[in-house]
């Protein structure tokens, strides 16, 4: 666990493109640290699920393969923060994803570290097509990556859940969004001095 007296909070911005391993290493590192992993994706996917207003706002920029707008994300953030178990701090994976995203969460939240997984674009194709993961524990796998065992997942299920998003057509507009909206961050934070770069295009362990 964290040693509290020295850190009132520690909040951790996984960085890097779709694809990169942000949710498989948020998934490890909350083992780590006991920090919970806040993952404005998996907060979106589940308010498509329940076709809420957030969620049909949403849904048609996910498809495309676009961002949804920043209002959209950063009310959605507010709340989560507000939130008993973000009260020593999170692990955002996949936020923020704009300047004006680290902008406005630098108004609430203080950002202790970002760890920027780099993967270069040839590999994240086939790493986001057959990835899956766990209907019943959300693990994450890989058709040739990281398959599901024979005796099924950890948790016993053998359920493989696929996002609609991870398609070759939405990948390469993801990819793009990546690169004109998101990767202008890496300067944001680097000038701040909290960016540190890890190179993802090695094995998970
Ligand atoms: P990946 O990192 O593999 O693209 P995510 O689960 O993080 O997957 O995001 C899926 C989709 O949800 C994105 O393509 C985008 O439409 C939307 N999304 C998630 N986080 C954000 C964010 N911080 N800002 C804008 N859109 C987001
Ligand atoms: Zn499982």
């Amino acid at each position: 666990m964290l040693d509290t007296e020295r850190w009132t909070m520690i909040n951790i911005v996984l960085f890097g493109p779709p694809g990169a391993g942000k949710g498989t290493q948020a998934q490890r590192m909350m083992e780590a640290t006991g920090l919970p992993q806040v993952s404005t994706g998996d907060m979106l996917r589940a308010a498509v699920m329940a076709k809420t207003v957030v969620g049909l706002e949403a849904k048609k920029f996910m498809d495309a393969g676009a961002l949804v707008p920043d209002e959209v994300i950063i009310d959605l953030i507010r709340e989560r923060m507000k939130e008993d178990d973000a009260k020593e701090g999170v692990m955002f994976d996949g936020f923020p994803r704009t300047v004006p995203q680290a902008e406005a969460l630098a108004e609430f939240v203080e950002v202790s570290i970002v760890l920027a997984i780099e993967v270069p674009d040839d590999r994240i194709v086939e790493r986001i097509c057959g990835r899956f993961s766990c209907g019943n524990c959300g693990a994450v796998y890989h058709d040739k990556f990281n398959p599901l065992p024979e005796s099924g997942c950890e948790c016993g299920s053998f359920s493989e859940k696929r996002r609609a998003d991870d398609t070759e057509e939405t990948v390469a507009a993801r990819l793009q969004a990546y690169h004109e909206q998101t990767s202008p961050l890496a300067a944001f934070y680097r000038e701040a001095g909290l960016f540190v770069s890890i190179d993802g295009d090695r094995d998970i362990d």
